[in-house]
């Protein structure tokens, strides 16, 4: 493996090897509470039967790949659904095998149909890892590579204790987020930009979002310039914020392209574009993805989706989720502690170097660690590797909430007593 692939936990590295419901087991036979599902991608939880029959049904059909070009049921079914869900009139859907090819392919619709290659990101996002999709990526720890083929312009991220954002909150925000967005439309673009690509919640980047509204009041000055709204919902999509079962559905827009992947699979590889008709058919010459939505992986999206839809798994992330968030508010008390933000089962908290907003991935780390020696996984994130992130699967209990919580505050505790003696 390349030295730069990262696997947490450094020399004691866990291997995961049987999984049930939220839980998992390592080679040692030790079981973990699981609050990160594999960076939010186990959405529903480990070998949950409805989704694992449907798979075994195709595999037991003897056929696992035929290409797109011959029809493929399972996959127009889930078109068929995703499209309805999108709220997107007369959309089409594209299927991909990951989140990168998601928002490559969107990137790919917006420039042809604006014949434009200059893209709105918003830094401190993570959009991919091929040149495209990096180049929009503004994390520095995962741009390996300064070449794109797109020319890139910038807004403030949301970030409330630093940058230009720091210290505002609500209208005031979003005042000072949208005049960023027309000074940069004034001065540094060449004035037909194609599209704005955006997180709802910024996921790599450590939970980081705007007040609601936000891509709302963006979209009114896009508007002005017929510049394509793209949402990247392949962390906040199908629900997990709660309240909405899209992130942007918290701003008041409709996105004209919205990408997905991660969860709608529950591990198996799917990702996708849903948009608007004339959008995603301004692609000028043949495109095709062997493997995006076979047979397998579109048997897994409609199951997931199903369990998703039946189950009411938005409203449990809505319940379970402000369990951890009330329960996680008070632990601001400890001077580590800068941050507790999210919304439904998307949660993050931010250390710092107490009474500083310096961030302390140390800190950080300690409490991640603690975490696993106490039996629950969490994940790590944010520009400065200080946020501990957790986005367990959506079908997660008030009694594992509870006991998450608890491993949770004894970490915090721990290291907030340590950082004062050392
Ligand atoms: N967009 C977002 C918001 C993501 O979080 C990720 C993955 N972390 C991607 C895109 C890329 O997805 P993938 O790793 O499946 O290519």
């Amino acid at each position: 493996m390349p030295a730069w692939m990262p696997v947490y936990y450094g020399e004691d590295a866990l291997e995961i090897v049987s999984g049930s419901g939220r839980h998992v087991t390592d080679a040692e036979g030790r079981t973990y509470l699981d609050f990160f599902g594999g960076v939010l991608t186990t959405m529903v939880g480990y070998d949950i039967a409805e989704i694992s029959d449907a798979v075994r049904a195709q595999i037991d059909t003897g056929v696992a790949h035929t290409s797109t070009l011959y029809l493929i049921r399972q996959q127009v079914e889930l078109a068929e659904k995703i499209a309805r869900l999108s709220g997107i009139p007369d959309a089409r859907v594209f299927f991909t095998n990951s989140g990168t090819e998601a928002n490559e392919s969107a990137l790919l619709f917006a420039t042809n149909a604006r014949r434009s290659n200059q893209i709105l990101a918003v830094k401190n996002g993570y959009h991919g890892r091929t040149f495209a999709t990096m180049a929009v990526t503004g994390h520095r720890s995962w741009s390996s590579s300064s070449l794109s083929p797109l020319t890139v312009h910038w807004l403030a991220s949301a970030d409330r204790l630093r940058g230009r954002m720091a210290g505002m909150s609500g209208d005031d925000l979003v005042e000072a987020a949208v005049d960023d967005l027309r000074e940069v439309l004034a001065t540094v673009s060449a004035g037909d930009v194609a599209g704005m690509i955006a997180e709802p919640v910024q996921g790599v980047g450590g939970f980081v979002s705007g007040p609601d509204g936000l891509l709302g009041a963006y979209r009114k000055v896009l508007a002005e310039h017929g510049i394509l709204l793209i949402a990247d919902e392949v962390q906040t999509g199908w629900g997990r914020t709660g309240d909405h079962f899209w992130g942007h559905q918290a701003h008041g827009v409709t996105p004209d392209l919205i990408t997905f992947a991660k969860g709608i699979g529950n591990g198996f590889a799917l990702g996708g574009v849903v948009g608007r008709a004339e959008i995603m058919n301004a692609v000028p010459a043949i495109s095709f993805s062997t493997f995006g939505g076979n047979p397998v992986s579109a048997a897994a999206g409609n199951a997931v989706l199903d369990y998703v839809l039946s189950h009411d798994l938005q409203g449990n992330a809505k319940r379970v989720g402000s369990i951890l968030l009330n329960g996680l508010q008070p632990l601001l008390g400890y001077g580590i502690l800068a941050d507790v933000r999210g919304r439904g089962l998307m949660i993050g908290l931010e250390f710092v170097r107490t009474g500083t907003t310096e961030p302390d991935p140390a800190v950080t780390a300690r409490v991640f660690d603690l975490c696993r020696a106490n039996g629950l996984l969490v994940g790590k994130g944010g520009l400065y590797g200080n946020v501990i992130r957790i986005g367990p699967p959506l079908t997660l209990t008030e009694d594992e909430a509870r006991t998450g919580l608890a491993v949770l505050t004894e970490a915090i505790a721990t290291a907030d007593a340590e950082s004062r003696v050392g």
